[in-house]
């Protein structure tokens, strides 16, 4: 009997290297990224503009905006503060790939940047195997959405680092239950911090503000 030792080779993607790249580079330059990820509409544009209107006299911040068609969200973000925001229109990929982002990142100057987003196009599918070369995901979901999003996309909220349940102003206007979600999300991944948040009436955005601050 011959006993073989089998080795597993682990061959990264095309993707997974660029994005181990992406890491290493963003990593010499001291700069945190946060990949956002969600279903269309769930607030991830929002989400930036109050956040630069808020830190952007603090952090120095680079944006990434993806969208499938339209410069729309990057021009929000520019609208809204963003000095150094570069748009990907994908022309039909519902995610962005890494290949996307070190393409974008090579014509931005990051040099004082601190803090990166990169704003993923809107779907909870693909965008989960698509590592962009960021230090965290994260996920949002909406409060008009179903509070089961967590266990129909496990797969997302798993690789997420941190879910932002948005429009929460809304919250009592569906059935969406903001226990049951919590509960559902901590299903999948116990290590998911979770803001609550409303970029409309501004709820909640000073926990996600501080942890930024901190971030950085
Ligand atoms: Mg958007
Ligand atoms: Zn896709």
């Amino acid at each position: 009997m011959t006993q073989k030792i089998e080795i597993e080779e682990k061959v990264l993607s095309e993707n997974d290297k660029i994005a181990a790249e992406i890491r290493k580079r963003m990593k010499e330059k001291n700069i945190i990224s946060l990949n956002l990820v969600s279903s269309p509409g769930s607030g991830k544009t929002s989400l930036l503009e109050k956040t630069l209107s808020e830190l952007k006299d603090k952090i120095n911040m680079a944006l990434i905006a993806g969208d499938v068609q339209t410069e729309n969200d990057a021009n929000r973000l520019i609208k809204a503060g963003g000095n150094m925001v570069k748009p990907i229109v994908t022309g039909g990929a519902c995610h962005l790939d890494a290949k996307m982002v070190a393409q974008a990142l090579n014509e931005m100057n990051l040099d004082k940047v601190k803090l990166l987003f990169i704003e993923n196009v809107g779907n909870l599918v693909c965008p989960s195997s698509y590592d962009l070369g960021e230090d965290m995901k994260v996920a949002l979901i909406s409060a008009t959405e179903g509070d089961d999003k967590p266990l129909k996309y496990p797969a997302m909220f798993r690789r997420a680092g941190i879910i932002v349940i948005n429009k929460i102003d809304l919250l009592g206007l569906s059935d969406f239950d903001m226990d049951r979600v919590k509960k559902n999300a901590l299903q999948i991944n116990g290590n998911l911090k979770i803001f609550e948040t409303s970029c409309r009436t501004g709820a909640g955005l000073d926990k996600w503000f501080d942890w930024l601050r901190n971030l950085v």
